[in-house]
């Protein structure tokens, strides 16, 4: 049924005619259940201009970024920063293309307060330009077409980042139009291989060029607004989050003739070993952020479920209340404790071959605080096979400390996110996944995350997904709440 409502309405708009069909296929804001700002406009005028004409140039950026294809590897976001430095340079924002690898670029560009900066004081404002592949065959519309139908805007980027690029862009460039007078320097920069976090990641840019964009403060994606029913339920202000690792699991047998059967299999011993490991649940322990998250959770959720969260610590109820919300959201699951997925399979040459080595890959999310050795002790007694061993491999994510929930660059986006989202409960969040502000948390940089664009979950699930989207409404919505947020913390009273 829904498809056959999606072909009668099919509005499809080319970029060349976006901005002629932008108002005809945008849903207005409360017909989507976006509230509308109440702040007073003067105020917002004064500080960052128009922000609901620069919603719409955003949009038109949006759609042009998502058309250049950044899927990494290889990422090729040279094109996009090309595109991204000449918005800027247009705007009278000197832009510098770092080059970080051939065909790999970051963009950076500031707005000064003052001749001498002050990187303790500066704000930056982080989006990644590379994007994860799309299977083609699996869209309903091309990935990096975006197509524009029934108020949204499809492809690759859409949420993931190239929304939050252009949002970071549109306030920026918002500042400089309104020749704002800053309290502190604003820092834009799109990075580039976050997705692959390899060799061309923000690693090599901050050991290449820290001095660029040294900052105190920045924000970043990795929180939501989160939709539900047509209405903002939450905003989750990202202030840490877990750290990944891959670790292998070798399994090691005899090889030889299928005809024979072994019993040290290397395919038999991993898959009992994997059939373990896929069982175990490591222990749950609460991190201060993650314990506000569900303190504050609870007075928004549903009696039943609001219980439970409050219940999560106690000694005579904590085991029980910790298998309900485990079992109401896999990610709160998550969230409590060290995770594992196995997540890759590799054994056999033949069919008629016994194998000498079957391998698997575990992909482990960590508790900021854990450490690997502990929880693979933990594995190697669960095991318990000597021809199983466990090896940690490179380039595993690295602890950060969380950023502080009392800084002033906190309380601003609390501010202005509790005032643009009618009241809606900010509350701290722990993500299960990471993002580039681990390393600027290693960096001392008090880094949030936050896309500031109301999103359901159904559309939170196409994020890596198929037919990745963002509504136009959520997104013009979003524009204006980061331009604001920036605005309130970067521009002198
Ligand atoms: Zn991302």
């Amino acid at each position: 049924m829904e498809d056959g409502l999606v072909n009668r309405k099919r509005r499809m708009c080319r970029p060349a005619r976006l901005a002629g069909c932008f108002f005809a296929a945008a849903l207005p804001l409360a017909a989507q259940g976006i509230p509308q700002s109440s702040a007073p406009t003067t105020a917002r005028a004064l500080a960052i201009g128009d922000t609901a004409e620069l919603a719409r140039e955003a949009n038109v950026w949006l759609t042009q970024l998502i058309q250049i294809n950044t899927t990494n590897p290889p990422g090729n976001e040279q094109a996009a920063a090309k595109y991204v430095a000449g918005i800027l340079a247009r705007e009278g924002i000197t832009p510098e293309i770092l080059e970080v690898m051939p065909g790999r670029s970051a963009v950076v560009a500031r707005l000064r307060s003052s001749a001498i900066s002050d990187p303790a004081r500066a704000l930056l404002l982080v989006a990644h330009m590379d994007v994860v592949g799309a299977e083609r065959s699996r869209w309903s519309v091309d990935p990096f077409g975006a197509v524009i139908k029934d108020g949204y805007i499809y492809g690759r980027g859409a949420l993931d980042d190239k929304s939050m690029l252009a949002a970071n862009l549109a306030a920026i460039v918002g500042l400089k139009r309104a020749n704002a007078r800053l309290n502190r320097d604003v820092i834009f920069l799109a990075t580039d291989d976050e997705e692959g976090g390899g060799e061309a990641s923000i690693k090599t840019l901050i050991a290449k060029n820290w001095d660029k964009f040294a900052a105190g403060f920045a924000i970043n994606e990795g929180g939501e607004v989160v939709m539900k029913g047509g209405k903002v339920q939450y905003v989750a202000v990202q202030a840490s989050e877990k750290v990944a690792v891959n670790v292998a699991v070798v399994a090691k047998g005899t090889a030889g003739h299928a005809s024979v059967p072994t019993k040290d299999n290397a395919v038999v011993h991993l898959a009992a070993a994997i059939e373990k490991i896929g069982n175990y649940s490591a222990p749950v322990h609460f991190t201060a952020i993650v314990r506000r998250y569900f303190e504050g959770l609870a007075a928004i959720s549903d009696d039943e479920i609001g219980k439970w969260m409050r219940s999560l610590e106690t000694s005579d109820r904590g085991e029980h209340a910790q298998r309900v919300i485990s079992d109401t959201n896999p990610q709160w699951g998550a969230m409590m404790r060290d995770s594992i997925a196995p997540t890759m399979l590799n054994a056999g040459v033949r069919p008629n071959v016994i194998p000498g080595e079957a391998r698997a890959i575990l992909n482990i999310r960590l508790l900021p605080g854990d450490t690997i050795d502990a929880l693979l002790s933990e594995l190697r007694k669960l095991v318990n096979d000597p021809q199983v061993r466990l090896e940690v491999q490179p380039n595993g994510g690295l602890a950060a400390p969380p950023s502080s929930l009392e800084s002033d660059f906190y309380a601003a986006i609390s501010k202005v996110a509790a005032e643009e989202f009618a009241g809606a409960p900010v509350l701290p969040y722990q993500s299960t996944w990471a993002t580039d502000s681990a390393q600027l948390r290693l960096h001392n940089v008090q880094a949030y995350g936050l896309w500031p664009f109301p999103v359901t979950d159904e559309d939170l699930k196409r994020m890596h997904g198929d037919d990745e989207r963002i509504s136009m409404a959520s997104f013009n919505k979003g524009v204006e709440v980061l331009a604001r947020i920036v605005s309130e913390f970067a521009v002198a009273k």
